[in-house]
């Protein structure tokens, strides 16, 4: 067998993030207020420190990873990236698999590598408090782990339905400190009009996303984290391409194909974009994000201006969209349910520099166990579309005799996630058919823009 694992020493951890703004053929479009003008930063300003806007609209090529921030990185930096050679051999594959294990991280996703540079940015800023929203509770986790690491006050509107069945991502919320309430609450004027329609109100992520900004836009001392989408995020993430690299010059081996989950696109952006740049060079590599089939926002949503949020509190955003008010069906991998995605991936998708593809539901988890029943580690269900997706492609070596070499980014464990493992493995868990009529439903109430 070939050596399993590359190991960085970290010393050898990235000292920049890479900014794939500086790279593309075209400068990405403007986030838009209510009248069609671009937004202003003094809107910004309100829910987003300095440090983090100017990172958001920069189009410098690198940015610095401070010292403090790659402190925190080395409690479980560089990550590992690994051979899969059990599961090429279960395939029967001439292809060569393999993965960045990001499941290592504290918070058990790559979500952390955010987390840690915006709670770090936002105490330089001088704030003191943070509010986020989180589903199920992985960017929550991980804000909480991060907050408590630069000692920031943390408040995490969590959504009902998770606060209630998901006990445990909650319970490690406050072991790292962070108040967790269940959204809609009534301390928020969006929370209280909520609650006012429907008493049982079970919360959403786009109604939590409105009470966590609103709070921090009331207040001076106080700001919001979002997890995923916008530029800063996907920057921050870009450590994992960086690491992978790195690794993979080591072995002298080039990925042929790169692939990763999408919900929002920061994982997509962190393990791809890095090689983007090469791409953007001259160099041949397919980039490709894989979304689940129930909520398919780039492979068969519009390219739009739309909100981020429900509520329509964000600015609008040119992003694939299926609609802000589109509510996808509750399929187990929490962390892809976005009707939206990142206007950089969006745009480079646009431009067909990226590609994108859809996996139905059950077909991930077989992929999940698969990967699990040959590597050990048991995937996140978000994980599980980006390993669909290279099963898929392995096999599809098989008939061709291509030695392809595929590489994955495992974004994630699913330890908490069992009670989806559960149902699939009962035979319980349902494929949801493409929704197309909602779908069309919510496209037709884009906002009308310019
Ligand atoms: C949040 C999450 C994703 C999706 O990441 P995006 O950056 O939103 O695309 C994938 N995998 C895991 C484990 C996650 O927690």
């Amino acid at each position: 067998m070939a050596a399993h694992k590359v190991i960085l020493d970290e010393s050898e951890m990235p000292t920049h993030w890479y900014n794939v703004v500086a790279d593309m053929p075209n400068p990405p479009a403007p986030p838009l207020g209510p009248d069609g003008k671009p937004v202003g930063p003094e809107q910004m300003l309100q829910i987003f420190s300095m440090p983090i806007l100017e990172q958001e609209m920069s189009a410098e090529r690198w940015i610095p990873i401070p010292e403090p921030v790659r402190e925190i990185y080395r409690l479980w930096r560089p990550s590992p990236l690994c051979r899969a050679e059990r599961l090429e051999k279960m395939l029967g594959t001439p292809a060569k698999i393999y993965y960045k294990n990001e499941s290592v991280s504290p918070a058990g996703s790559h979500k952390p590598n955010s987390a840690v540079a915006q709670a770090y940015f936002n105490k330089q800023a001088g704030i003191k408090r943070m509010t986020t929203e989180t589903g199920a509770g992985q960017w929550g986790s991980s804000l909480a782990f991060a907050a408590q690491m630069f000692e920031i006050e943390l408040r995490v509107y969590m959504v009902k339905v998770s606060y209630e069945q998901k006990p445990f991502r909650r319970s490690m919320m406050q072991t790292w400190g962070a108040e967790v309430l269940a959204s809609p609450t009534n301390l928020t004027q969006s929370g209280r009009n909520a609650l006012a329609r429907d008493p049982n109100n079970p919360g959403s992520l786009g109604l939590a996303i409105s009470e966590a900004v609103e709070e921090a836009a009331g207040r001076d001392d106080t700001k919001y984290g979002l997890g995923s989408v916008l530029n800063h995020v996907l920057l921050h993430q870009t450590v994992i391409g960086l690491e992978a690299k790195k690794q993979f010059e080591k072995i002298k081996v080039y990925p042929d194909m790169i692939f990763a989950p999408c919900g929002g696109g920061s994982n997509f952006a962190g393990v791809a974009f890095p090689f983007f740049a090469d791409k953007a060079a001259g160099k041949k590599v397919r980039l490709v994000a894989v979304e689940p089939s129930s909520c398919p926002t780039l492979t068969k949503g519009h390219y739009a201006y739309d909100f981020g949020d429900e509520s329509g509190y964000t600015p609008l955003m040119l992003m694939y969209t299926l609609g802000h008010d589109f509510m996808p069906p509750s399929i187990h991998a929490g962390g892809l349910r976005y009707h939206g995605d990142s206007p950089l991936v969006s745009q480079l998708l646009k431009e067909g520099l990226v590609e994108a593809l859809a996996v139905p539901q059950v077909a991930t988890f077989a992929a999940g166990v698969q990967f699990a029943r040959a590597e050990g580690i048991i995937p996140a269900p978000e994980s599980n579309h980006a390993i669909r997706a290279v099963i898929d492609e392995a096999l599809n070596c098989k008939k061709t005799g291509e030695p392809k070499v595929l590489f994955f980014n495992l974004s994630g464990h699913g330890h908490f996630d069992m009670a989806s493992y559960d149902r699939y493995l009962a035979g319980k868990l349902e494929d949801y058919d493409y929704p197309a009529a909602e779908i069309q439903a919510a496209l037709d109430r884009l906002p009308k823009v310019g």
